[in-house]
């Protein structure tokens, strides 16, 4: 393993996923559904899969129908429009999306301002781009944004802002004043920002506002989203990226080297599932908040000290009240004692003292067995 890849061994979710198996636990760890998403689209995939449409080398920028379903997507949540043939590029999940990105933009050096707690993957690919990486540290009880802070952060070196929101694993939202702030600084420090919008349509108060709208940000932005969340097809990899041209085609040609293009078929039945009427993603919105609610109260009533959050299907935790002080203890411990596992937040963070008494739970499940996950936990005490 060389250098630039110290430290990161097994992802956080690959070992509690593997644990909960083990265990035979609740895996309230690694978010993932346990329902399928829309049968109509599956029914799409099948379709695709049977007339032969992807089966062979799709297109390297993503199939002609998936892009212009993306465009469309984006015009009519956002009024953001981007030419699907040079502005939009499909990749194997937001992964991809956020690995070619930061491959493409980033000289070895460069600083990326990001909020931590990162998403596992932002921290290895900084890594792996030979940049360094600058927190903001989100803080509970609000983990809103130090924007004072971030302004200092940024120094000569600092190519980039690498945005989460709604962010994984707090559930912060970005307000629209914040997203404000951000992009004025970044147009003042001409700064080129990526953005992970994968939890765009999990937002439970006001509405999401992609960076990209904003005055001065177009021309900066790099926004990455993905079908995984949104339609609950995790497996299925698909992702993508919209911006300019000049931005779009580096991420292209980083991505042409990670999986020359990706898989055919899915390309298809996503392109269908973005048109799929406002009344499905309301719907989804209103599923994932009825169990937020669920997971919330019943984590706070077996004694947890608990965030809400505004937005991702996921809830963090403080673990104090319960008389425990480490989440990655915890979290390790925690299927022995009840059969649920959890995320400890601290591995999201530098500053181990910030995230260490925290733990994140997903609420991506059946409503039976979220309570019976309550139940379980209930009885920790
Ligand atoms: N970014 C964030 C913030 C995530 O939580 C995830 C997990 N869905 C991803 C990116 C990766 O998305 P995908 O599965 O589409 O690669
Ligand atoms: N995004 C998912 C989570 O945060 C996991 C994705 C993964 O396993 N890489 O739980």
């Amino acid at each position: 393993l060389n250098r630039r890849l110290d430290g990161l061994g097994t992802t956080i979710f690959a070992e509690m996923s593997a644990l909960a198996t083990a265990t035979g636990s609740i895996n309230l760890g690694q978010g993932f559904p346990d329902t399928d998403g829309p049968e109509e689209v599956r029914e799409a995939a099948v379709r695709a899969l049977r007339e032969g449409r992807g089966n062979q080398y799709p297109p390297g920028p993503g199939v002609p129908e998936l892009r212009t379903a993306i465009s469309a997507h984006q015009r009519r949540r956002y009024g953001l429009d981007y030419d699907p043939d040079t502005e939009v590029l499909v990749t194997a999940g937001a992964t991809e999306a956020i690995a070619a990105a930061l491959l493409a933009l980033l000289e070895p050096g460069d600083e990326v301002v990001a909020l931590e707690p990162f998403y596992d993957s932002y921290s290895a690919c900084i890594a792996m781009a030979g940049a360094v990486r600058v927190p903001l540290t989100l803080r509970a009880p609000d983990f809103r944004p130090d924007l004072d802070r971030l302004r200092s952060l940024v120094t000569p070196r600092t190519r980039l802002l690498l945005l989460n929101s709604p962010h994984n694993p707090t559930g912060l939202v970005l307000s629209p004043d914040e997203l404000t702030a951000i992009a004025e600084l970044a147009v003042e420090r001409d700064l080129l920002v990526v953005t992970d919008e994968v939890y765009e349509h999990l937002v439970f108060e006001g509405a999401h506002h992609p960076i990209a709208a904003l005055p001065g940000m177009r021309e900066r932005t790099v926004s990455i989203s993905s079908a995984g969340k949104t339609f609950s097809f995790t497996g299925w990899k698909v992702g993508w990226v919209t911006g300019t041209p000049e931005l779009v085609a580096a991420v292209r040609t980083a991505k042409q080297y990670l999986t020359y293009v990706s898989a055919g078929p899915f390309q298809y039945a996503v392109a269908e599932a973005l048109a799929l009427p406002d009344s499905y993603f309301d719907g989804f919105r209103a599923d994932l908040l009825h169990k937020r609610d669920l997971l919330a109260d019943g984590l706070a009533a077996a004694g947890f000290r608990v965030f809400r959050p505004g937005g991702t299907y996921f809830v963090t935790t403080d673990i104090t009240p319960l008389g425990e002080q480490d989440g990655i203890e915890f979290c390790r411990s925690l299927p022995e004692r009840c059969g649920v596992v959890a995320i400890p937040n601290a591995v999201f963070y530098d500053d181990v003292d910030a995230g260490r008494p925290l733990v994140r739970f997903t609420f991506c499940k059946r409503v039976d067995v979220l309570e019976d996950a309550v139940d379980r936990l209930t009885r920790l005490r």
